[in-house]
């Protein structure tokens, strides 16, 4: 066994995945149709070709009238106008409104020619054949305006924005079946360790339940990757190279990524590719590690589940996300609470501390080893405390990280 000789700080870990970002940058994109567009990550800033609605509109059923026809009309004194045809949506009157006429108009039909409003049905009467205008109206009114929705040449989404289910309505809208997205990165997910029954199983005996995979496959798929998750790696050193050597874009390790003699996984990216990142002064997580191995990025995860989590969030999720064309902040919310309790932090170190928040009062969660997994299902949140800051008094205000 070897102990680590010095940890780096989480800061220079992530200057290090940082320059690795942008050298790697997103992977390649990829076109996809408007029924798989609603969370892909756009690729391109989108041009309107066209105008919405390229033609004036009745919104509202009613009549298309000349507007000056209806002076001085109202129910006492009511104006006849002669009805010359239909305007149906989709089927649009073909004749002209000339003095003292009218098309009666449905909402969506095309606004016919001579006309410059429309007078809602509820403020007309009829007169055997004739209409009766109970109201006056100004031009334009009732009417929806070429281009009034998107003007052609306008930049109706630029890249990076994650779609939407209403984006996806307006590049219908714009004539786009198809658009260029971020590719999203295939994750592979090695869980190592010989204590793991696979997930799905009953834990028995000496031998516990695979909590990291499925926790990772959903971390993953949060952050717009692709997991894989083929099932529990042995810990040996063939098996777990065959692993790491998986067609993929990112590989998480689980487990077997510290100092002992079963952790192979930080001698064999040394020996073939490069353990860049190997221990981080940080609490969970502190045997997290990363490096590359034939260009793909490697993150080695500690087993213990809580530090697994940290592991990813500190640093995994931000290649996945950028990887696949996001940006690489939290996706987590913040709130600003106030502290009930001591948090104590030692000067050189990150803590990553789970809380409970009620009626913005936070309060640590008890039982918080980096092996309770479910301090941070009861949690509501994490604090994140600094190296540089040795923690924070009761009755200080803090922000707070939220998982959901
Ligand atoms: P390791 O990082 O392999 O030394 O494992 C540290 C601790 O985490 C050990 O108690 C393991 O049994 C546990 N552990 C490792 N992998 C997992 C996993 N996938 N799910 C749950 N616990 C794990
Ligand atoms: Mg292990």
């Amino acid at each position: 066994m070897r102990g680590f000789v010095e940890k780096v700080s989480v800061e220079a870990a992530k200057n290090w995945l940082h320059g690795e970002l942008e050298k790697l940058g997103p992977v390649a994109s990829e076109e996809v149709s408007l029924d798989a567009m609603a969370g892909r990550v756009l690729a391109v800033d989108v041009v309107s070709e066209v105008n919405v609605p390229e033609f004036e509109r009745a919104m509202m059923d009613g009549f298309a009238v000349r507007a000056s026809d209806t002076e001085g009309a109202s129910p006492q004194s009511p104006v006849p106008l002669d009805v010359l045809g239909d305007a149906f949506p989709g089927q649009a009157f073909q004749g002209k409104v000339t003095v003292g006429k009218c098309v009666r108009a449905m909402t969506g039909s095309s606004l016919p020619a001579g006309a410059d409003a429309v007078l809602p049905v509820e403020q007309t009467g009829a007169d055997g054949k004739r209409v009766l205008a109970q109201q006056s109206i100004t031009a334009g009114k009732n009417i929806g305006h070429v281009g009034e929705d998107i003007r052609a040449g306008e930049v109706v989404l630029r890249t990076g924005r994650v779609l939407r289910p209403q984006d996806v309505g307006v590049l219908s809208s714009i004539g786009v079946g198809r658009v260029s997205v971020a590719g999203r990165p295939r994750v592979r997910i090695v869980v190592t360790g010989d204590e793991l029954l696979p997930a799905g199983a009953k834990p028995q005996a000496d031998r516990i339940v695979d909590s990291n995979g499925p926790m990772l496959a959903a971390l993953v798929s949060r952050d717009g990757g692709v997991p894989l998750h083929p099932g529990i790696v042995p810990d040996n050193r063939d098996a777990i190279l065959a692993a790491l050597r998986d067609d993929a874009e990112v590989i998480l390790v689980s487990g077997g990524t510290s100092v002992g003699q079963e952790d192979h996984v930080p001698t064999l990216l040394d020996e073939h590719g490069e353990l860049a990142i190997h221990g981080v002064a940080m609490r969970p997580a502190s045997p997290v590690g990363m490096g590359r191995l034939d260009g793909r990025l490697v993150f080695l995860l500690p087993g213990n589940p809580v530090a697994c989590l940290c592991g990813y969030d500190f640093f995994a999720g931000a290649a996945i996300r950028a990887r696949g064309g996001r940006a690489t902040a939290w996706p987590y919310r913040t709130v600003r609470a106030t502290l009930s309790a001591n948090l104590k932090s030692p000067a050189g170190r990150l803590d990553y501390i789970r809380m409970f928040v009620k009626q913005g009062r936070a309060e640590p969660v008890p039982k918080s080893g980096a092996s309770v997994l479910s301090s941070t299902t009861r949690a509501d949140g994490f604090v994140v405390i600094p190296a540089e800051c040795e923690g924070y008094e009761a009755g200080a205000e803090i922000e707070l990280f939220l998982y959901d």
